[in-house]
């Protein structure tokens, strides 16, 4: 289910434009609007919840799909040579968007 307040739930739906590199059904793999390093992707399920605390076995299984996905849409996407992954969890570790996303790090670091 789809949050109307969030602006990933926005960009799922259309409703605010975004780099898109992969989607389907499950899942959608767009650039980050200020990006970190030189190859910044956000990965996020068509589910909204925020944190990994809200994960039940259903969204478990999202998580678990999206993270089959990653290496593929990564080395697509210009990380061949290894990327990292982080998931920001709470305002305390930075989180400013509260839909789950999983932040997909390539290249120079520009700040992370
Ligand atoms: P976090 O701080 O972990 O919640 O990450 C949220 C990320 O979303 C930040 O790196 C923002 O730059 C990025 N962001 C926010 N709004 C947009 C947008 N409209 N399009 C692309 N990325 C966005």
């Amino acid at each position: 289910m789809l949050n109307d307040n969030c602006i990933f739930c926005k960009i799922i739906k259309g409703e605010i434009p975004s780099q898109k590199v992969y989607e389907d059904d499950k899942m959608l793999v767009f650039r980050d609007i200020e990006p970190k390093a030189k190859i910044h992707l956000l990965a996020i399920g068509k589910e909204h919840f925020k944190l990994l605390s809200e994960m039940d076995a259903e969204r478990a299984e999202l998580v678990k799909y999206m993270l089959i996905k990653i290496p593929e849409i990564a080395k697509a996407n210009g990380c061949e040579n290894g990327y990292r992954l982080v998931i920001n969890q709470g305002e305390d570790a930075g989180q400013t968007v509260f839909h789950l996303h999983i932040h997909i790090l390539g290249g120079e670091t520009l700040g992370w």
